[in-house]
């Protein structure tokens, strides 16, 4: 990484700022990396190595706060004062903006929706299955590419790619279609609990899931069944910058 930095300053003749998206949160309390999916990077000061490394100061932040500021900086969200940014990729998770900033929070942990458990679950949902993270039904083994994969294996006993999953849904077949109808109904379940606790201007996906278009059109018509309001006026939108928004979003840190 200095390396990479140290390149781009010789190329350009620029001293440049440096900011950082990573998975997990640096712990407020200890100074050290928690939560990281990456997780040889859990109990190291990684930022101060870094910035021993380069020099000078280096501002870090989760990846789903990064997406979050770079589609609210410039991007699906430009100009909405509230955003929430969800990540539906190999895992599961989120991230506020406010006025194109990322919040924090007092644990460093604001927007882990993806371990939260489904909302108004069903009997059949329950318990749901095992995450990483310990607990049992948190919305990232319903709604990450692998959840949406188990969702349809243990269906209709065939494993197939979520790519593959969706297409056969567009093409007609009633299994598939019927799966990617239960992925519409727990991601509005979801959404709608955010909607009902943060009230965000719009809600921008992300990750490879994000990719499946009718969510934008489906979702929004289910999730007015749980927000507690008499119309839902919250948009919910694909990205602009897609997968470079992590990265564009932590070079915001500075702007
Ligand atoms: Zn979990």
């Amino acid at each position: 990484m200095c390396a990479l930095v140290h390149e781009l300053e010789a190329e350009t003749g620029a001293t440049g700022t440096v900011g950082i998206g990573m998975p997990g949160a640096i712990s407020p309390a200890s100074g050290v990396v928690k939560n990281a999916n990456s997780t040889w990077l859990i109990g190291h000061p990684f930022h101060r190595h870094v910035e021993r490394c380069l020099g000078r100061e280096v501002r870090v932040a989760n990846d789903a706060d990064c997406f979050a500021v770079s589609e609210a900086r410039d991007g699906a969200a430009a100009g909405r004062g509230l955003v929430f940014g969800v990540i539906l990729g190999t895992g599961v998770g989120g991230g506020i903006a406010v006025d194109g900033r990322p919040l924090r929070g007092r644990n460093a942990i604001t927007g882990e929706w993806g371990h939260i458990p489904l909302p108004w679950a069903q009997p059949s949902e329950l318990p749901g299955r095992e995450c990483w993270c310990g607990h049992n039904g948190c919305l990232e083994t319903w709604l990450s590419g692998i959840g949406l994969e188990c969702d349809h294996a243990e269906a209709s006993g065939e494993t197939l790619e979520p790519e593959e999953i969706v297409a056969r849904a567009e093409a007609g077949d009633t299994a598939a279609l019927a799966t990617v109808e239960r992925y519409e109904h727990r991601l509005a379940r979801g959404l709608a609990m955010v909607i009902n606790l943060l009230d965000p201007d719009a809600i921008v996906l992300g990750g490879g899931l994000s990719r499946i278009r009718r969510l934008y059109d489906t979702v929004p018509r289910l999730w007015g069944g749980w927000v507690f309001s008499d119309r839902v006026d919250t948009e919910l939108l694909p990205p602009v910058h897609g997968d470079s928004s992590g990265v564009r979003g932590a070079a915001w840190l500075w702007g």
